[in-house]
């Protein structure tokens, strides 16, 4: 990814030097260039500011510099970036940051962040740079901080852990919080019981030492459930309040979506796989499996405030020409029994072409609830499936 920041502190993001995003740049994952606003004014003192029209305390930062410094950005469009970056301008008067802008945001090739500081930037550069690129102002949080570096930094570092390759081990992106909608689970390190200063020991809760995996996914589930509901109840809130797919916003995903997608596969699973001899196949699937599934399969997502609550994939079924496969038929736990499941599976027969003349789906023969979903919308149990302990369903397409 290319990232250009225009700054009149352009050593305050040195910072990106360090750690992993600094790695990401020295590899090249992270193309990051740095500019100096000053460099753009020509008068002796080097000035971008001004005192404000219509009169008012503090100074407000020139359009002509910043043109000219976003015009050097332009300029360097290669092969690479597109014709013109993202451009994001800090400010505590933008839409909030949050994981899924950042998510977002990771998919575009190239990046360009304008610092502002005093009182902000002349409105009129935001005119002008929105007839050039596609333009965003972007809030940190509710409070005022004194230029947009500390922004940047944020969001540079939460945009680019995000990127293959940047944080080793992909899987650790999977569980976090905001990941799934929900915040993390508690953790801990050796020893297993911790004596403090006062003498007073502390335990590891008794099933993370257990090697009961499925236990263990158990009650980090239930955890981020209760955190959740403790710390930031706004957001089970807004998982609670989607009741249709009418009002998702829907996706086919990409490998950039298989790190979410594993999530909820894992989240799914849960309830119905135990004990954890079984778990194996989807809910056992790491990020690269989900990933490499989706070479196969066209995965539909649907998303609520940017939150994945449900997804089913489709395809022509390779060995039969007529038949129309529905599989990973997915509803995240909490919204589930509220007829999204039943939504979903309407979506992928819709998505049949013209020549199918079978639906088929297969899911595990003790899946009373799944069972329950598919006979009622019309299909029958075939026979067994290639998985032990599974059964394929399927019905003639109607109509
Ligand atoms: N007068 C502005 C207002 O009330 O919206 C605040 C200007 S602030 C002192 C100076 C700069 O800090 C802004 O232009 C922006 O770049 C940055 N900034 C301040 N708070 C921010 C926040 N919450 N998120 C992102 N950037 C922020």
């Amino acid at each position: 990814m290319r990232i250009d920041a225009v700054s009149i502190f352009p050593e305050y993001l040195d910072a990106l030097d360090i750690s992993l995003i600094g790695k990401a740049r020295r590899e090249g994952l992270i193309d990051l260039r740095v500019h100096d606003l000053r460099d753009f004014a020509h008068d002796r003192h080097r000035t971008v500011d001004d005192t404000p029209y219509g009169g008012g305390a503090g100074m407000v930062m020139k359009a002509q510099p910043w043109s000219e410094a976003l015009t050097h950005v332009l300029d360097s469009a290669d092969g690479t970036t597109g014709a013109a970056p993202v451009l994001i301008v800090p400010g505590p008067g933008g839409e909030r940051f949050s994981q899924s802008t950042a998510r977002e945001l990771a998919q575009a090739p190239w990046l360009a962040f304008a610092c502002g500081r005093y009182e902000g930037i002349d409105e009129r550069v935001y005119e002008w740079a929105a007839e050039r690129m596609e333009v965003r102002v972007v809030s940190l949080g509710d409070y005022v901080l004194n230029g947009g570096e500390v922004a940047v930094l944020a969001m540079v570092e939460a945009i680019g852990r995000l990127l293959p390759g940047v944080v080793g081990n992909a899987e650790s992106l999977v569980e976090e919080s905001h990941e799934g909608g929900l915040l993390e689970y508690p953790i801990y390190t050796k020893p297993a019981v911790w004596s403090d200063a006062d003498g007073i020991e502390r335990p590891v809760p008794q099933v993370l030492l257990g090697g009961n995996h499925g236990a263990v996914a158990q009650w980090r589930h239930e955890q981020r459930l209760a955190r959740t509901a403790a710390r930031r109840p706004d957001l089970l809130h807004v998982a609670a309040t989607t009741q249709e797919l009418a009002g998702l916003d829907h996706s086919v995903a990409t490998r950039a979506d298989a790190a979410e997608l594993t999530v909820l596969q894992k989240a799914c699973w849960i309830e119905m796989v135990t004990p954890a001899e079984l778990w194996w196949g989807a809910p056992a699937e790491d990020a690269a499996a989900v990933a490499e599934g989706l070479t196969h399969w066209t995965t539909h997502l649907f998303r609520s405030e940017g939150r994945l609550v449900g997804s089913v994939r489709v395809r022509r079924d390779p060995h039969r020409e007529t038949t129309w496969q529905i599989g990973r038929l997915m509803v995240v736990p909490d919204l589930q029994g509220r007829g999204l499941g039943r939504a979903l599976l309407a979506h992928a027969e819709a998505l049949a072409p013209a020549d199918i003349t079978t639906l088929w789906l297969n899911t595990g023969a003790d899946q009373a609830r799944l069972l329950r979903l598919y006979k009622k919308a019309g299909y029958a149990v075939v026979g067994p499936g290639e998985n032990a302990g599974t059964v394929d369903l399927s019905r003639p397409r109607r109509g």
